[in-house]
């Protein structure tokens, strides 16, 4: 165990059923005066985000140009709206997207220069950004806690996640309610993200104990809870639990972030057009199992959460994957170069902090072996 650390996170969390519905009182606590909402477009299409704007009159425009992977131009557009409202701060409504580019944004809205130059970190934001609330409907990203924006650049197609202390959302409100119509599909997508930050927050070589503490916690959670959620949506006792779990999981992987499941995921993303947590779901039970021989706390965690030992932990996962129905084969893929796709993903910044170490054709024995 690491005998000295240091733990901060500056991001004060509202937890609970139905807290959402508190957000003109939490607005007006803070002396928040005008606001925008940053919402995905389905909540503009299905009257949510008109309801939260009624209920709390502070907001006074939305913005949801938002596609799936948010592109740099609408983080520009929404900042643009953001000045042009005279906001003093924002709101963001929905999974990943709208928080990823609502950070962003709310940086964006003081900076003299582009969000490519930004995006490309040929500038460094100053400290003044808009205070960010977030109510996230998904249970998985646990970006309501870290501090990083993952956006595109539309001219380039790279994505790329930008980490940045201005990130950090000011008040994450968490309300279970507002998962319970996600579908099936995207439930165990977003929910093994988030076992996937939990386990590679739990073995990444910056881990520490305050954060080992919220993975351990979060795991519980998840392989409890996500089947449930799965199949059965309405289930508010397992949707407040994966609600839970993957908060637990942003708040161990905001500090000593992932590792090589999701420095794969993005060349998986990228070249198969898989989701990202269809992507992290790919290699999670392979690097599970690779990393046990050099890290025996995997052992001690399995056998915590329940299991034999790590391989059936790793059989649990990919059970997940068979139910769910992800691809889970290069053949089911159509990879034919693995030379090409293992050197892309060992490149990847990310893969630093994985426990054991892989050259590109280790790690290229390593994907056939596993199929
Ligand atoms: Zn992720």
């Amino acid at each position: 165990m690491r005998n000295s650390f240091a733990y901060s996170l500056p991001v004060k969390i509202v937890f609970g059923v139905g807290v959402a519905e508190q957000l003109k009182d939490i607005a007006t606590s803070c002396g928040f005066k005008r606001g925008v909402l940053i919402a995905d477009k389905l909540f503009a299409e299905n009257g949510m985000a008109d309801k939260i704007m009624k209920d709390c009159p502070s907001l006074v425009a939305l913005y949801s140009d938002i596609t799936p992977n948010p592109m740099l131009s609408e983080v520009t557009a929404a900042a643009e709206l953001l000045r042009q409202t005279e906001a003093d701060y924002a709101v963001a409504l929905g999974g990943g997207s709208s928080m990823d580019l609502a950070k962003f944004a709310c940086s964006l809205v003081f900076a003299d220069s582009t969000a490519t130059d930004y995006f490309y970190k040929r500038k460094v934001f100053g400290a003044k950004h808009l205070p960010l609330v977030v109510l996230p409907t998904t249970a998985g990203t646990g970006s309501e806690v870290t501090s990083v924006s993952v956006c595109n650049d539309d001219q380039t197609g790279i994505k790329s996640p930008l980490p940045c202390d201005n990130f950090y959302p000011y008040l994450a409100v968490v309300d279970p309610l507002l998962t319970l119509s996600v579908p099936p599909f995207v439930t165990a997508t977003t929910g093994i993200d988030a076992m996937s930050h939990a386990l590679e927050a739990f073995w990444s070589v910056n881990h520490q104990p305050v954060c080992d503490m919220y993975a351990e916690k979060s795991l519980e959670l998840i392989f409890s809870h996500l089947e449930k959620a799965y199949l059965c949506g309405e289930d508010i006792e397992a949707r407040s639990a994966m609600s839970l779990g993957a908060l637990y999981a942003g708040l161990a992987f905001a500090l000593p972030k992932t590792a090589a499941v999701h420095a794969c995921s993005y060349p998986l993303s990228i070249r198969y057009h898989l989701n990202h947590g269809e992507a992290c779901a790919f290699t999670l039970d392979m690097f599970l199992r690779e990393n046990a021989s050099v890290d025996g706390r995997l052992h001690t965690l399995a056998q915590k959460l329940g299991f034999r030992g790590v391989g059936a932990m790793a059989d649990k996962i990919k059970d997940f994957k068979e139910k769910f129905g992800f691809k889970t084969t290069l053949k089911a893929l159509g990879c034919e170069d693995v030379a090409a796709l293992a050197a892309e993903c060992q490149s990847h910044p990310l893969f630093q902090n994985n426990p054991k170490k892989f050259t590109a054709k280790s790690l290229a024995e390593v994907f056939c072996y596993y199929g």
